[in-house]
């Protein structure tokens, strides 16, 4: 076995290799680029090497500088984990040219397989089953469409080189095939530097269902089951689940047998998956086919991991070290269900857009024993991370497993709950709504799974005005509470003498404005009205966050407050409610009067003046703490301070006046 290895690959996947490595005692060493100088798996290796710019043909793309940290600190062997040069024949082949072990396959089986057309070819010789279709060298546009013709409508132009998703192009009928093909070419040489395309039958109600194989260096062959990755947008997945809903012992090993025969046909060594296209026949039954091989470690590996109770970069590490594989095929059981979601920085309501930014708050859910119904959280960034726009948006995967669909379902829908981020957008809610869709409840998967339910994923709002503001609220009172390490409750005693103490709020809500009052009774209880709503106000402080009980409704919150705007995560949903701070408009209207009053209840923090001071407009002079935060007030005209009517560490009701000023 290795003693040390290089690991050429960022993020979760970086940080994934590196802590089977660390187990197995291997040491490890990471590279990393200008953007990722402080990242989680540079400080998760044990050296690490700067390998050059943001953008990744700058760093993780620049092999000679990667072959060449590794001959510098003395790893052995290079795993590439998955994108930038994980599926490059060239770079498997400078590692071994090097003297260094590519922990993947033989240079041979990459490039058999990276091109989508030749590995067809390949693969009709091999006996796999192929979608019917066109992967001939001939790309005259008119052969393609009479080819497209002959195939039968819908049919899918795909880029031979494509991968991630992109390079394909859906055609209804016979007369939008040209235009296709011109877009879809021009995205292939963009992309991919390389415009080959083939052609082939677009699936009915088509299923993405892939099988993990495993050989060595020995001519032994497994596969792990299957993974079904049929949830998706535009190609690319977004949830995945071992094993696949529905599948059958007799389709399960025939896909597995097939799977084997593909690796077999290329001599593939190492962790490879053979992705099918499943097409799913009115009549019920299932046919599958060929769609390519992937030559490397999948994103959505985990759901193996938790089905099987393996480590496959632990094989994957065993089988480049020369060892057979660890089990023989009747070796190897599925135990229970586990499910991954890709949590990524997005924009679900603004068409997905890529968000970047700094995670401020990054909660992440408990994770527990992964053997026995377990979360886990693969991700590659640690709270106070920035996502940069360099590489991918994936911020982290989750995975869960129950000893059947539905509780690793409900499992996966309570730890998303529990994933509290601040700073980016993130699609943790609408994963939620995917989830609970009756379409993936059911199991009734299919790539459609999204377009067909869309009316339920977007533009919903899980929790509505009264819990956020209450949650708004009891978060503030909480606050103050804290800053003054005391009982809230006895300081409003205190306001009581002025008789019922009243507070109002003004929030932002969905773009609208808001307002609550609260009202502090004589019996220390809390009266809360949002909007129609009225009623008792209760909370207390419960681990990371707090339990609240409004308008009939008691829930777990957790409120993270950034600035004015408060985001309130339920096990409901998420939400963000904006706190307006009205001490800011203290001195308008008030200038006439020449009395500067604080209009809600709070604590003097100090003045900026003193008697005699001359002011102009605009200059601070005083500071107050209310709500959750400290409050400037402002002269709202020039003039005179006459008198400072309470000190420092003063209590203030609403409505006191705070000093006199004359304009
Ligand atoms: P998986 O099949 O493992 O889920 P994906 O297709 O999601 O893999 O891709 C895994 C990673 O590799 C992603 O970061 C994706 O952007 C990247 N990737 C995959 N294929 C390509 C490609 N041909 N060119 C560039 N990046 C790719
Ligand atoms: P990539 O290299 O980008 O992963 P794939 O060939 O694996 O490309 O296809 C990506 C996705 O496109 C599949 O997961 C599936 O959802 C869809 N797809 C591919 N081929 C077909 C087909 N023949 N019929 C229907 N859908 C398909
Ligand atoms: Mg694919």
């Amino acid at each position: 076995m290795f003693n040390k290895i290089l690991i050429a690959n960022r993020g979760e996947i970086a940080c994934r290799v590196a802590a089977t490595a660390r187990r197995m005692a291997i040491r490890t060493v990471a590279v990393y680029s200008d953007a990722d100088a402080n990242a989680k798996h540079v400080s998760f290796c044990d050296e690490a090497v700067h390998i050059g710019g943001s953008a990744p043909k700058d760093s993780y793309l620049r092999w000679e500088r990667i072959i060449e940290a590794a001959k510098a600190t003395g790893a052995q062997a290079i795993h590439p984990g998955y994108g930038f040069l994980s599926e490059n024949e060239e770079f498997a082949q400078a590692c071994l040219d090097a003297g260094l072990v590519f922990i993947g396959p033989p240079a041979s089986a990459i490039k058999a397989m990276g091109l989508k057309a030749e590995s067809k070819r390949l693969m009709e010789k091999a006996g796999v089953p192929l979608v019917p279709g066109y992967h001939g060298s001939d790309q005259d546009p008119a052969l393609l469409k009479r080819e497209a013709d002959r195939i039968g409508y819908p049919v899918l132009i795909k880029a031979s080189a494509g991968g991630g998703g992109k390079g394909m192009r859906a055609v209804e009928k016979s007369e939008d095939f040209e235009a296709a093909l011109a877009s879809c070419k021009r995205e292939a040489i963009s992309s991919f530097g390389d415009d080959a395309v083939l052609v082939e039958k677009y699936a009915q109600r088509p299923r993405h269902i892939e099988i993990q194989v495993f050989g060595d260096s020995h001519g032994n062959y497994v596969y792990l089951f299957e993974r079904d990755c049929s949830v998706q947008r535009r190609h690319q997945k977004v949830l995945e689940e071992a094993p696949a809903p529905g599948m059958t012992q007799a389709m399960r090993q025939q896909m597995g047998e097939a799977a084997v025969a593909a690796a077999r046909a290329v001599n593939y060594v190492g962790a490879g998956t053979v992705e099918f296209i499943v097409e799913q026949r009115a009549d019920g039954s299932m046919n599958f086919f060929f769609m390519e091989m992937n030559t490397r470690l999948q994103v959505e590996h985990p759901v193996t991991e938790a089905i099987t109770g393996l480590d496959l970069v632990e094989w994957q590490l065993r089988v480049a070290s020369g060892q057979k594989l660890p089990l023989a095929q009747e070796q190897l059981a599925i135990c229970g269900h586990a499910i991954e979601a890709r949590i990524c920085a997005e924009s679900p309501d603004n068409n997905f857009l890529p968000a970047t930014g700094t995670l401020h708050v990054y909660q992440k859910p408990v994770c527990t024993n992964f053997e026995r119904g377990a979360v886990r959280i693969d991700d590659g960034v640690r709270e106070g991370d920035t996502i940069s726009p360099y590489y991918d948006s994936m911020v982290a995967k989750l995975i869960v497993h129950g000893q059947t669909r539905e509780e690793a379902l409900a499992r996966l829908d309570q730890a998303l709950a529990q994933t509290h981020i601040v700073g980016l957008s993130t699609n943790v809610q609408f994963l939620r709504y995917v989830l609970r869709t009756p379409s993936f409840a059911q199991a009734n998967l299919d790539t459609a799974l999204i377009q067909r339910e869309e009316a339920l994923l977007f533009k919903q709002e899980p929790v509505g005005l009264a819990l956020a503001a209450a949650a708004a609220i009891a978060q503030a009172l909480l606050t103050e509470k804290a800053a003054e390490g005391s009982d809230p409750f006895s300081r409003r005693d205190g306001w009581q003498t002025h008789g019922v103490t009243q507070r109002r709020f003004e929030f932002e809500f969905q773009g609208a404005p808001a307002q609550a009052e609260l009202r502090y009774l004589h019996d220390g209880a809390l009266q809360l009205k949002v909007g129609e709503l009225s009623g008792p106000l209760w909370f207390t402080k419960s681990g990371q966050g707090m339990d609240i009980e409004f308008a009939g409704q008691r829930l777990s919150v957790a409120v993270y407050p950034r600035g004015e705007v408060d985001h309130v995560f339920t096990a409901r949903g998420a939400t963000q409610i904006t706190a307006i701070d009205l001490l800011a408009h203290a001195g308008e209207g008030q200038a006439e009067t020449g009395r500067l009053s604080a209009p809600m209840p709070g604590k003097v923090v100090s003045f900026a003046v003193k008697a005699g001071d001359k002011v102009s407009k605009g200059q601070p002079l005083a500071v107050m703490e209310a709500m959750k935060m400290e409050h400037t007030i402002a002269a709202p005209a020039d003039g005179v301070v006459q008198e400072l009517l309470y000190a420092p560490g003063d209590q203030v009701v609403e409505g006191a006046e705070l000093l006199r000023l004359a304009v």
